[in-house]
């Protein structure tokens, strides 16, 4: 069990007064009473995606990337969000892959919507567990949903679990990689979820020591500037520098639809060990993920402003 997990717990406390007794009951979940909402915790951040490396390398296909699944499932099942798993079968390079993006859903009023989307898939290499690489972006999802739990909304946001990042066959190439978002960025136009997007914020490997993420000339100008303006006025120029450079990531999959994306990823190698067995826990800081996290919550209030 991680740290900041919040399961529904009932307290008797007997209190004497007067030579009585009074039994006081707190039930702290359902409609009784309900926690404050917590803020965002690097350190709990970071203790969810060290639960999920600890399961091994999760690609697709993998009975560890099942078990991730069942857990993500049942980390949101406590969040009060409506859950909703996307199921589907990829056309890869080495064949049919059952795949789920898994979205979850935290209700405001305004009929609009934000995202927050990651990958939580790994890339199949001999001994490759993914700490950064997939693994910070679940471990920020999961926190996401947690410091989203009770919060009263503006617009509709929603966690958004992708499946499929990674290229089942060697590097990146053609349209073997991004099996999920695709999948979910068409289903999305379908059915008129698109048009209700402010914008999608996707994270990817943001865990690393001296985290400094790639300005992202891909990603849409109007969001990059509001994250990284929400960045400087929180003191984290450092990890947002503005040295512009391209990405292909998730984000553009909802770009090409007609959404507003941008993408916080660090790309450096140096820090990030990306793609090689070195991409291990301890190359992570739970400060980086408070970073981002903050980042990004103040950025969907800011979204939540505007029309
Ligand atoms: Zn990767």
């Amino acid at each position: 069990m991680p740290t900041g997990v919040r399961m529904p717990f009932t307290e008797l406390k007997m209190k004497p007064i007067r030579g009585m007794f009074v039994v006081l009951c707190i039930v702290a979940s359902g409609s009784a009473l309900v926690a404050a909402p917590k803020d965002f915790s690097g350190a709990d951040a970071f203790a969810y995606t060290e639960r999920a490396v600890a399961l091994g390398p999760r690609p697709d296909g993998s009975s560890a990337i099942a078990k991730l699944r069942a857990t993500i499932k049942a980390q949101l099942a406590t969040r009060g969000c409506e859950v909703t798993g996307d199921s589907f079968t990829a056309q890869t390079p080495e064949g049919p892959i059952s795949m789920e993006n898994i979205i979850a859903k935290f209700p405001g009023k305004s009929g609009r919507a934000i995202v927050i989307s990651g990958h939580y898939d790994t890339k199949k290499l001999p001994g490759f567990v993914g700490a950064n690489d997939g693994g910070s972006s679940t471990g920020m999802l999961l926190e996401f949903a947690a410091a989203l739990q009770g919060r009263v909304r503006v617009d509709d946001v929603y966690v958004v679990f992708l499946d499929g990042e990674e290229a089942v066959r060697k590097e990146w190439a053609g349209t073997d990689n991004t099996y999920g978002s695709r999948h979910l960025a068409a289903k999305w136009l379908q059915d008129g979820t698109t048009r209700r997007i402010k914008g999608l914020i996707n994270v990817d490997m943001t865990g690393d020591k001296n985290l400094r993420l790639v300005y992202d000339d891909n990603s849409t100008p109007s969001l990059r500037k509001l994250v990284w303006d929400v960045a400087d006025s929180l003191g984290y120029s450092a990890a947002f520098p503005r040295q512009p450079t391209m990405m292909e990531d998730d984000h553009i999959s909802f770009i090409t639809a007609g959404v507003r994306a941008v993408d916080l990823i660090d790309f450096d190698s140096q820090s990030t060990f990306w793609h090689t067995p070195q991409d291990t826990m301890d190359k992570l800081d739970p400060h980086s993920f408070e970073i981002i996290g903050r980042v990004v919550m103040k950025s969907i209030e800011e979204l939540e402003q505007q029309k």
